[in-house]
């Protein structure tokens, strides 16, 4: 299987590089040139199989140039017993008759960014070796949170690797801070900046494309990749999970082989959505998609009206992963919409860097609509399904699971769709106590983070996940805070080298 680029049809890549390079030359994004077929045999086959067994599968149609052993071992190092305190990995939580909740967030970092983190540095290093021989490879992230942590935890220790993680000073949760700041390893670097999130991604962005740093580098044996989800790296990670729980629900006899489902999913940057969208077009029997968005409802409006529009106010939320208003992976599916159009891709993404917008055409219009569902809610809402969750179900989520289910709620109140629905749980309420905790008791007045964390224990009679847990009272490692034009020296100095 080769990969070509969403802006320019031309190139051909193999898997491996795809995965080195993270994003093409002409700065389109890797997508594979067809998609595996899967049908209901396959379905019956992963009903016997486990999670890790499931990944190989799936993985190996994606990663032809990867040998039987080296698939083995990459989803082995990422899935196998005591890596996620989920036996299954991807948990399914029925609540309700037909909704069904697949927690993502059972790995070290208690986000879904695992499912793809845990596995990347292994699809990385494998890669590397076919593509850049001995370089050693330094990932270099810019996080407003949830990526900067499960990068670290994917990567420390990996050999051939180091990472540099920069976070804005004041833009993450104390819970975010604190699993960043006191990270373990040998190959790993943590440093805020004092700015937002957009200088320090700015600032990353300007290093990966200086020419001069790249040539120092070389001269050390390195090179730059990426671990943020324009990577194909990531985004193949998480089909397997929606085939995965398909294959679960037709185990447990919820649903019989080849009904349909639904799924919602709460959206950021579209890679989650995505992998879903993939596993539809793959032949998983999935019905309606449906993209939950907080207060920065720009992919709702998008979905509603086929203007992309991203020239609105930016609002911070209680879903701070999916506070973003420009959604990098959407790219991907306008190519897969427009029929693999690389000059309308180009012409799209061109009018949305110079003025802030696009519109597509009818003819992708209608397919957008076809497949998908847009809707948002606020915080207010959020705060309410939370709430009304647990008192109904004593099922507790956190926050951007909320924005899903409520979406989701709105959406058979409006269409009286009964379709049983798989909704993508994204992260550990623990990971969120202050909104989650105000949400159930109105008050959180005089409680410090840990505070909050048990209280929440406390209130909900739900277990705090240990690696939240285990942060009480470890060493904070990482102090350093630079200016956001200093970054360089900062990446010069962790590398030690002397530029
Ligand atoms: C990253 C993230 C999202 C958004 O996922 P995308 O793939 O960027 O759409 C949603 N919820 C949580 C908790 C996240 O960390």
């Amino acid at each position: 299987m080769l990969y070509k680029s969403t802006r320019d049809s031309a190139v051909q890549v193999s898997a491996a590089q795809a995965i080195t390079q993270g994003i093409s030359k002409e700065g389109g994004l890797f997508v594979p040139e067809s998609l595996p077929r899967l049908g209901s045999a396959d379905i019956e086959a992963f009903a016997a199989l486990g999670y890790v067994e499931r990944a190989a599968h799936i993985l190996r149609a994606f990663l032809t140039d990867f040998t039987e052993e080296e698939l083995a071992a990459c989803v082995n190092g990422a899935y196998a017993a005591g890596k996620f305190s989920a036996p299954d990995v991807a948990h399914l939580s029925k609540v309700g008759a037909k909704m069904f909740l697949l927690e993502l967030w059972h790995g070290p970092t208690c986000a879904f960014k695992d499912m793809a983190l845990q596995l990347l540095p292994h699809l990385l290093t494998v890669s590397a070796r076919k593509t850049v021989k001995d370089k050693k490879i330094i990932i270099l992230v810019a996080t407003s949170g949830d990526t900067g942590k499960a990068a670290l935890e994917g990567f420390k220790d990996v050999d051939g690797t180091g990472i540099l993680v920069f976070y804005p000073e004041d833009g993450v949760s104390p819970m975010q801070k604190l699993q960043m700041t006191t990270q373990e390893g040998g190959n790993v670097n943590v440093c805020a900046i004092a700015g937002n999130f957009d200088d320090a991604q700015n600032g990353v962005k300007r290093i990966f494309t200086d020419a001069q740093i790249a040539e120092t580098l070389a001269r050390h044996d390195m090179v730059f990749s990426s671990a943020n989800s324009i990577n194909w790296g990531r985004l193949v990670p998480q089909i397997v999970y929606y085939i995965s729980a398909y294959a679960d629900l037709v185990k447990e006899g919820e649903i019989a082989n080849g009904e349909t489902i639904n799924v919602v999913v709460p959206t950021g940057n579209f890679g989650n959505i995505l992998a879903a969208y993939y596993a539809k077009c793959m032949g998983l029997p999935i019905g309606k998609l449906i993209c939950a968005s907080n207060a920065n409802n720009v992919l709702t409006d998008f979905i509603n009206t086929g203007v992309y529009d991203r020239n609105r106010a930016f609002h911070t939320t209680i879903s701070p992963s999916m506070d973003i208003l420009i959604s990098s992976n959407l790219e991907r599916l306008l190519y897969a919409l427009s029929g693999c159009d690389d000059a309308k891709v180009r012409g799209w993404f061109d009018s949305l860097a110079k003025e802030g917008r696009y519109e597509v055409d009818a003819s992708v219009k209608e397919k957008l609509t076809a497949d998908f569902v847009g809707g948002f809610c606020d915080d207010a809402a959020t705060k309410a399904t939370i709430k009304a969750l647990f008192d109904k179900y004593g099922y507790l989520c956190d926050t951007h699971t909320a924005v899903a289910v409520r979406v989701y709620e709105d959406y058979v109140a409006k269409t009286g769709d009964e379709t049983k629905t798989v909704i993508a749980s994204t992260a550990s309420p623990f990971k969120f106590s202050s909104s989650v905790l105000s949400a159930l008791t109105g008050d959180t007045s005089g409680l410090d983070e840990f505070e909050m964390v048990d209280k929440l224990a406390e209130v909900s009679g739900c277990e705090i996940p240990a690696p939240l847990a285990d942060l009480r009272g470890r060493d904070v490692r990482f102090t350093q805070c630079c200016e956001k034009d200093d970054m360089k020296r900062v990446v010069w100095e962790m590398l030690g080298i002397q530029a």
